[in-house]
């Protein structure tokens, strides 16, 4: 027997209506350039949302055509969130922090049919342009005064594109399961692959961002988006926002610690999303920095995902801005939330340390997630907070294939979907991660954790940044190397480094060796680019033991 419910489909348009009608004043703040910011409401963006939508309808864009944006953190950007989708159209967000070559490669694979971007991109699209055979037009994000002379076209004014466009516009009453966005996930190897999300998927996902044991978000949150939307919808932090009438502020380009900083005093900001790179800059620039006022900072929750959330971070802000950690875990196949955080009621009234100890795990599996741990052959393996294994993921959010068929069948008979990293669960469902499987060390037949060394290792006084790798080793098969950057202005030594790692870490697990350099590479997502360091050290000899893994290769 069915239920007699109303069959309404969950649509991105009905969150934008919803904050219209019932949270029209609530602001969104957008820093448009230096000092220069853009000030309106849900009750404005809903308005030019929908002038947007018919100038897209003008343009001759169709439900399902792809429409790309290179873009920063703005009010356009996010008018584009919504009006794309909204009519049925695929919003493309492309990380604009890609080599050329692999941009142009996702706009063809997409088969973008219109590009919007910020001036910042101009010669970035003007290089491309003759390469994306599909696109039929771009549409730089800047009013008349600010356009850039074309040389690549057609070139639309948004601003222009807005002023000519009728406010009234009938959302379509789509099928829920209708494209609503398409992120490609950066890949540290081969091309990026397309995860495309619909309607469904991205309410869903709302909803849990917006529970209490979720993310929380409420209308009572100012909230600083930092997380980029090109990365993953923003975490779905625009459509959540929308569904609570929470406060928006969008920082532009300016992520460096002093104007986030200044931006979240100014807009009072309670909450706020970002990788840890982005705060290890932040807290940076407030210890370098004498007599900020931080009791002016009004954060409450901050949120850190993307790659693992080193304790010093988490202690940062408890102890120097009273900011309670959020660490969660997902992927661009995961939409992302798949897991968060919170304490449970037991945490709640035990040390700052103890509390931290839960922190620094990335979370439990929220409603609608399913997870296991499996070993080699695929066996389940215990949730006991020791078994390590490949880590497993269902649910209505999460992908079952990538775009055009790429990678081919991604699930396997049961419907799970392995997400490539190696994890621990433990019995309360607080998943580790320890690692990637493909950067995980293999030591002697035991695995260490790479995540948790840098984690480790950045907490040593006048280290910046820290990556862990494998490196060749006759007796051990491979063996730890720690790469520092260091703070500038110090001069911390790999002696004092490993001195500070005794004791925090398994003994065996201790770096064989130390090197330091300039700066470490990073995907265009933040998280570190292994693959080339692997390559970069392929020749490190270790002090005890070490064969370089070209001369182990070749032998
Ligand atoms: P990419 O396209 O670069 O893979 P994603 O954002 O999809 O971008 O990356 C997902 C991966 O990031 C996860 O599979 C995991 O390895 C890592 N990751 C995300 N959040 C965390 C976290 N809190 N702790 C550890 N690793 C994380």
């Amino acid at each position: 027997m069915l239920g007699l419910m109303q069959q309404r489909p969950l649509l991105i348009s009905s969150l934008l209506s919803y904050a219209e009608t019932y949270h029209p004043g609530a602001e969104i703040v957008s820093r448009t350039g230096e000092g220069a910011f853009h000030r309106y409401d849900y009750r404005g963006l809903g308005v030019r949302a929908r002038q947007l939508a018919n100038a897209l309808v003008a343009l001759g864009v169709k439900p399902g055509d792809r429409v790309a944006t290179l873009a920063w953190n703005s009010h356009r950007h996010l008018e584009l969130y919504f009006a794309v989708s909204g009519m049925g159209a695929v919003l493309h967000t492309i990380n604009p922090r890609l080599f050329a070559e692999q941009i142009e490669y996702i706009a063809n694979h997409a088969e973008d049919s219109f590009v919007f971007f910020d001036l910042s991109f101009t010669a970035l699209v003007e290089g491309m342009a003759p390469r994306l055979l599909g696109v039929k037009g771009y549409v730089a994000l800047a009013d008349r005064g600010q356009m850039p002379a074309a040389t690549f076209g057609p070139l639309h004014c948004y601003e222009d594109l807005i002023a000519a466009a009728d406010a009234d516009y009938d959302w379509p009453v789509l099928d829920e399961n209708t494209a609503s966005s398409l992120c490609y996930t950066s890949g540290t190897t081969g091309n990026p692959k397309g995860v495309l999300y619909s309607h469904r998927s991205t309410v869903l996902h709302a909803f849990c961002a917006c529970a209490r044991d979720g993310l929380s978000l409420s209308s009572a949150d100012s909230v600083m988006l930092i997380v980029p939307l090109f990365h993953v919808n923003a975490w779905g932090i625009p459509y959540a926002a929308a569904m609570c009438g929470a406060k928006l502020v969008l920082p532009g380009q300016a992520l460096d610690g002093k104007s986030v900083f200044d931006l979240m005093v100014a807009e009072a900001c309670n909450f706020s999303l970002g990788v840890p790179t982005v705060w290890l800059n932040f807290f940076r620039y407030i210890e370098e920095t004498p007599g900020l006022p931080l009791a002016e900072v009004k954060l409450e929750r901050v949120v850190v995902g993307g790659s693992a959330a080193p304790r010093a971070i988490i202690e940062k802000f408890h102890a120097l801005l009273g900011a309670f950690t959020i660490q969660a875990w997902g992927m661009s196949e995961t939409s992302p939330l798949a897991t968060i955080g919170n304490l449970l009621p037991k945490h709640r009234n035990l040390p700052v340390e103890e509390i931290v100890d839960v922190q620094v795990k990335q979370g439990r599996a929220i409603y609608g997630v399913e997870l296991r741990i499996v070993d080699a052959d695929g066996k389940r393996l215990a949730h006991d907070g020791a078994e390590a294994g490949d880590l497993l993921v269902r649910g209505p959010w999460v992908t079952s294939g990538y775009f055009r068929g790429e990678g081919g069948e991604v699930l396997d008979d049961d419907g799970w979907f392995a997400t490539g990293d190696v994890a621990k669960i433990d019995s309360d469902g607080y998943v580790r991660i320890t690692d990637r499987s493909k950067d995980v060390i293999k030591s002697g037949g035991e695995w260490i954790s790479s995540i948790d060394l840098e984690n480790a290792a950045v907490g040593c006084p006048g280290v910046q940044e820290a990556a862990v790798i494998g490196v060749r080793h006759d007796k051990w098969q491979e063996r730890p190397l720690l790469i520092v950057v260091r703070k500038p202005g110090h001069d911390v030594t790999g002696a004092a480094i490993l001195g500070f790692l005794t004791g925090k870490i398994p003994k065996w697990w201790m770096p064989d060796d130390v090197v330091f350099v300039d700066e470490l590479p990073h995907t265009a997502t933040g998280k570190l680019l292994k693959l080339k360091l692997r390559q970069q050290f392929a020749d490190h000899v270790l002090p005890q033991g070490g064969t370089p893994s070209s001369a182990a290769a070749a032998g």
